[in-house]
Parts: structure tokens; sequence; C-alpha cells
């Protein structure tokens, strides 16, 4: 039998993958602009065709004027699962920035750049694995995916189109940066929103008026210290709260304010379902009322930046027994020689539209969340190879077996 033909190992998969190469398409890729909301094709096109030139077929999906989302197929002979690598290929604006955002600058150890880390820097490892196993022409019994998607990070988010489309798969992989740890799911939301109501007088008689900016000073930090946010789980942490906009006063001038209105983010670990936190924030509203009788307050739910969000949702999430959880922590424990941390992922990423639906997804991926949304962003290039690896070992056991 011709060398080319014999069924490859994972160990010669693996050799095959070149440290300089992940990096070089990870620069690359940071190199074409592709923020949010208006990323245009250039990404999309320069992806699919450099899938193509591997041999895989690829394209792209219109999903609206100037963007694109991207996904290529490695079709299996059996009746194995078809397994999703997945990624957003926009990101944030780079206003804030004080490096060239698209310089791709590797130094330090470091690759320097807007999406180097959230989540090109992912996505390329994602590509190289692809790559691996096609070049390898190791038969598959089910199908390989890659599929990249258009305005996760708050753009008009277009994974279901991918989905529902050239993405549809039975696994998925999301590549979020996870630090090589091992996410099980998504926190759920809770998008409330308060608006305490004072009495507006001058301020030259302001001991006679009700300032609804004070009253929401005594709000805020009795949500924050509600038991609920205080008690950690070993995988998830403990559930977060951020007072995250808020506003009141200033609609006339020397006068106290009649109105102030917070914008809280609160995130969801899976011990503490919308219905609950609901009930906890009511209660403690209604208990602050019954201390001060001048404490008028509306209670909302949904988000004025992000019209999708309206209600609360809980998380999703696989057990840590799932057979998909242990088979990509053996997969990581095979590359890295260590077993991963399990844990939950701190935002929102597709795994949780993945599990909604029924798709059974995990999350994993080079990079540290906190790089994500710095104003430096950078991602460390060691991890590129080794989630380049880890990626290829997934697809490997799951679509080929054998180890
Ligand atoms: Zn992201």
């Amino acid at each position: 039998m011709d060398r080319q033909e014999s069924p490859a190992e994972l160990s010669e998969i693996i050799d095959s993958i070149d440290p300089e190469e992940v990096i070089a398409l990870a620069r690359a890729l940071v190199r074409i602009p592709s923020i949010t909301g208006r990323e245009g094709e250039e990404i999309s096109r320069f992806m699919a065709s450099w899938l193509e030139a591997q041999g895989i077929p690829s394209g792209t999906q219109t999903v609206g004027e100037g963007r694109a989302n991207v996904y290529g197929r490695i079709e299996g002979a059996g009746s194995g699962p078809r397994l999703l690598l997945n990624g957003h290929l926009d990101t944030k604006p780079v206003d804030d920035m004080t490096i060239d955002p698209f310089s791709g600058d590797v130094h330090d150890g470091k690759l320097w750049g807007r999406g180097s880390c959230d989540m090109k820097g992912p996505v390329a490892c994602e590509m190289i694995a692809m790559k691996a196993i096609a070049r390898s022409r190791v038969k598959l019994n089910g199908t390989l995916i890659f599929g990249a998607e258009v305005g996760e990070d708050g753009g008009g988010w277009k994974f279901d189109e991918l989905i529902d489309g050239p993405g549809a798969c039975d696994l998925g992989i999301c590549g979020e940066p996870t630090n090589l740890e091992l996410h099980i799911g998504c926190r759920g939301t809770y998008p409330l929103r308060l608006r305490t109501i004072g009495r507006a007088t001058h301020t030259g008689t302001a001991y006679a008026g009700v300032n609804a900016v004070l009253k929401m000073c005594k709000v805020v930090p009795a949500l924050y210290d509600l038991p609920c946010f205080q008690r950690s789980d070993p995988i998830w942490g403990r559930s977060p709260i951020n007072a995250m906009v808020i506003r009141g006063g200033g609609k006339v001038s020397s006068s106290v304010p009649d109105e102030c209105v917070v914008q809280f983010d609160i995130r969801l670990n899976p011990d503490l379902p919308p219905s609950e936190i609901d009930r906890l924030v009511r209660a403690e509203l209604a208990r602050l009322q019954s201390e001060d009788p001048e404490l008028k307050l509306e209670i909302h739910l949904g988000r004025e930046d992000l019209a999708s969000m309206r209600e609360g949702v809980p998380a999703s999430h696989l057990p840590p027994s799932d057979p998909l959880v242990e088979e990509v922590a053996g997969a990581i424990q095979e590359v890295l020689g260590r077993p991963p941390r399990i844990a939950g992922f701190p935002g929102g990423c597709s795994t949780a539209p993945m599990l909604r639906r029924g798709i059974k997804s995990v999350i994993f991926g080079p990079g540290n969340l906190e790089q994500a949304h710095s104003v430096d962003e950078w991602i460390e290039v060691a991890q590129l190879y080794e989630a380049a690896k880890v990626y290829t070992t997934i697809a490997f056991r799951m679509l080929v077996g054998g180890r």
C-alpha cells in the first residue's frame, strides 16, 4: 500500500502542524479589519480561499450588505456525527487602542492587535486543524465542519444563519478564549433596569425635594449585597452583578433630580435561574421600600443597548460527566499532558444557542478572556500551537476513533 493512502496515525497528523504557520495565519486574520457590524467581506473571502487552497470545499454565506459568514466542510463516509469547529470573525471596535490595531506584530511571545485573542487567534487554530485533517487524507466516519460568523460582539449576530445553513451540526466546539481550560457552558442573563422616581425642586430648597440619584445610591449596594451574589460554585465561581450604566439628573440646571435609571448586567450561574433572581430582587426592593416610604421605583427587564435581550435567560451547560466533556477533556490531556480545569464560560458565546437547540457543545480556546476586551489586545503565541493540536486531536478522536 502506498504510504499516502495508509490510514494516518494521530501522532503523524499532529507532527504535520507547523507552529510558525499557526502564527502566520492568525497574523493574517488580524491584519484584515472586521469590526462588528461592518465586517466587510474581505475577511470571509480570505478564509474561504485559504481553506479551498487546502483542498477543503468552502464558501461564504452572505448575511447582509458587505457581511458574510464562512464555512468549510470535510465530508466523511460513515454515519458519524457532524462536528463543528466554530468562532466569530468580527472584533470589538478599535477606538481606545494605543497600538496599531491591525499590525499583527509578534513580540514578547505575544501576537498583538484587535481580534488576536477574541477570536482570530482561536479561529486560525481551528482552520489549521481543518488543514491537518484534510491533508492527512484520513477517513472520517462523520463530517468535520469549520464555520465562523459575523456580528457576535454586539453587531447583529448571524450565528443562526450559519447553523441553519452550511454550519448545521450535531456537536459543536466554540473556540472562544478559555486559557486552554475546558468550559462546559454559558451563564444566563438577567437584564434588570431600575428607575427611581424623586421629586424635583430648586437646589436652594433641596431639602424639600426627593433626590432620585440619592435613592438609587441606596438601592445599588443593597442588590450587590444579596447573598446569591456571594455564594461561590467550584465550577462557575460567583454569579456577577454589574451596575453597567447609570443616568440621572441634569434635565434642569440647579434642580434636584426626579429620575435615576440604572441598567444592570447580571449573569446567572446554573444555580440561579431567572425566576429565582427575580424573586430575590423584588423581595429586597420591597424591603427597602418598607424602610423608606419616599423610595419610589419601577422595575423593568431589558437592555436599551441590546434590543434582543428583553428577559431573563437561564444558564446553558452540559454536566461535567457528559461524554462530550469527557472526550474533549481527554483530547486536551493528550496534548497538554495534564487534565484541563473544568469551568463555566464567564460570558456568552455560541455554545449557549447550540445547547438551546439540543446540539451538544463546549468551549475551548487559546488566550485569556481578560486580554480579549482589554485596550491593547494580545494572545500568547505558544497557546495557539497547543490549541491547534487540541482541535486536531478532538476531530480525530470523535470522527476517526482509535487513539
Ligand atoms: Zn468573542
